[in-house]
């Protein structure tokens, strides 16, 4: 077994070597935090984000789509609250002159306790055998009721600091933790200040005349100004939803950890428009929807688990997080938040427009309620690297790495492989590619021994590879082999299309 710190270097050196994900600028020595994706890369995102529009828009009747600009105009972010509560608070170490979130601090703090329980639930089980009880274990060992009190108590504190803006309360829990800086080891903080994470910009051709502007840190804003426009348009009943998908921008304190936390990223989100009383059973609803979505590409269960806010932002009245166990743990993937009438009240009052709908029902006019599903679609494809990748030992006794990403987010969905460069053998390939390729992506490759040509097909996660040999002259038949059990079979070029479909296409 490789330690996760290891398997988690090992995803990101992949990621690069097989053109997935390269650092911004990098003859440039790179960019902190912002990413570029390569020719692979590129494909998966686009079938992820193209997985993510087809459940939410073509799948759901009453939930349409739009494409809003980044540029924003800037009383949007005053009405919406991120230039007064779009903050982090920061804290630097003297030592090693290091910044960090300190509420990342303090969490990262709780993992630590929540290591220590899961390593005495790995003893006990050990110890027991099968007769072993987890449920039972957890709630009544005298060292793991103490560990979670511990967290629940610290948790207390830290959030209720947060939701007051406390900020000499939280230095002082990190001071009361004991936490030191993970660089020089010490305790020498500075005061923990606030720090808006909006990045802003000038528009207009002489400074003077120019006026600030942000990059939107979140598409969300861009639906709810157009709420009316869709909503009249579209002759749009309650409940219904409008989805985008979209750069957004942070200026993030710390940015680490690869594609999970960059400066510049992409949202998927949605959202959904009801009569206000509604909320929380549409707030059930999505969550559950949302977390079928993610079990419908085949990924375990165990996998993903959902962490209920108890801070909730100024805007919500329940939220949740779907969490996805990254090398790094359990982290935030997506957010499932009920944001009430807030946002559209705000825009309502900051531009003195009417933003409600006439409901024919009760024949009467309010401001909508609003349930809000936003996933990172950077965050959604590091969630996917780090669950593809598997390095396996064959029969013969060599290794492969083969990332077994759903099919139908595959880059490449199949390899046309002529077996050698000779004999007719590469026209024949390219034939049957040019009627593929209609439909599929698809690799054309003829250099290097087969055995080599599969092993790079398996590390990029292309399903299927289709060998054409001298029997395919003369019976149009080819061997397609598959990426997971690697089995090969032979059938007649014409039923190719019908396979690869059936494996590769859309199914919720
Ligand atoms: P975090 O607590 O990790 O900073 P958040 O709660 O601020 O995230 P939201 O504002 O709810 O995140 O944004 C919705 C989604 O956008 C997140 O679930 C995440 O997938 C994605 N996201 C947010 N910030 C980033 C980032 N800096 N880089 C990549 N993805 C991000």
């Amino acid at each position: 077994m490789i330690n996760q710190e290891d398997f988690f270097k090992k995803i990101t050196a992949h990621a690069k070597e097989y053109g997935f994900v390269f650092q911004s600028s990098e003859i440039y020595d790179g960019l902190s935090a912002v990413y570029d994706y390569g020719q692979n890369g590129v494909e998966l995102k686009n079938n992820i984000r193209n997985y993510w529009w087809k459940s939410m828009v073509q799948f759901h009747e009453n939930i349409v789509g739009i494409d809003t600009a980044i540029f924003m105009h800037p009383t949007t972010w005053k009405a919406s609250g991120h230039v007064d509560a779009f903050n982090d608070p920061l804290i630097d170490n003297k030592d090693s002159k290091k910044r960090y979130r300190a509420d990342v601090l303090v969490e990262d703090h709780i993992a630590k306790i929540e290591d220590k329980i899961n390593k005495e639930i790995d003893k006990a089980a050990k110890r027991f055998g099968d007769a072993f009880d987890k449920a039972q274990f957890v709630s009544t060992n005298p060292r793991v009721l103490e560990y979670k009190k511990q967290i629940e108590e610290i948790g207390h504190r830290l959030y209720r600091s947060m939701e007051q803006n406390d900020l000499e309360g939280i230095k002082k829990l990190i001071e009361d933790l004991g936490i030191v800086c993970p660089i020089s080891g010490s305790r020498n903080w500075t005061e923990v200040r606030q720090f808006n994470l909006m990045f802003s910009t000038q528009m207009g051709s002489t400074v003077e005349g120019a006026s600030e502007l942000f990059l939107r840190p979140e598409t969300a804003q861009g639906i709810f100004v157009n709420y009316l426009n869709v909503q009249k348009t579209g002759r749009m009943k309650l409940p219904f939803g409008i989805a985008q998908t979209g750069k957004a921008f942070r200026n993030e304190i710390v940015a680490r950890q690869f594609i999970f936390r960059m400066r510049e990223f992409e949202q998927m989100e949605m959202q959904f428009f009801m009569r206000p009383g509604e909320e929380l059973n549409w707030y059930e609803y999505w969550k559950e929807t949302r977390m079928r979505w993610h079990l419908s590409l085949g990924i375990p269960a165990s996998k993903y688990r959902f962490h209920d806010h108890e801070k909730l932002a100024h805007y919500a009245n329940a939220a949740s997080d779907i969490e996805f166990e990254f090398p790094f743990g359990f982290k935030e993937l997506e957010g499932i938040h009920s944001r009430t009438d807030f946002d559209l009240a705000a825009h309502s009052k900051h531009s003195g427009k009417k933003l409600q709908y006439f409901d024919p029902e009760l024949n009467e006019s309010y401001i909508p309620y609003v349930i809000e599903t936003s996933i990172g679609l950077d965050r959604m494809f590091l969630a996917l690297l780090s669950f593809a990748y598997n390095e396996e030992k064959l029969e013969d006794g060599t290794e492969r790495v083969v990332m077994k990403f759903p099919p139908t987010l595959a880059p490449y969905k199949v390899a046309i492989l002529p077996l050698m460069k000779k004999d007719g053998l590469p026209e024949k390939a390219r034939e049957i590619m040019s009627d593929l390729k209609q439909d599929f992506m698809c690799y054309y490759e003829e250099k290097d021994a087969i055995g080599k040509r599969y092993r790079r097909q398996d590390a990029i996660g292309t399903p299927f590879c289709v060998t054409v040999d001298h029997q395919t002259l003369e019976d149009n038949t080819v061997t397609i082999r598959d990426r997971d059990t690697m089995q090969q079979e032979r059938i007649n070029v014409d039923e190719l299309q019908h396979v690869i479909t059936e494996k590769v296409k859309i199914k919720m």
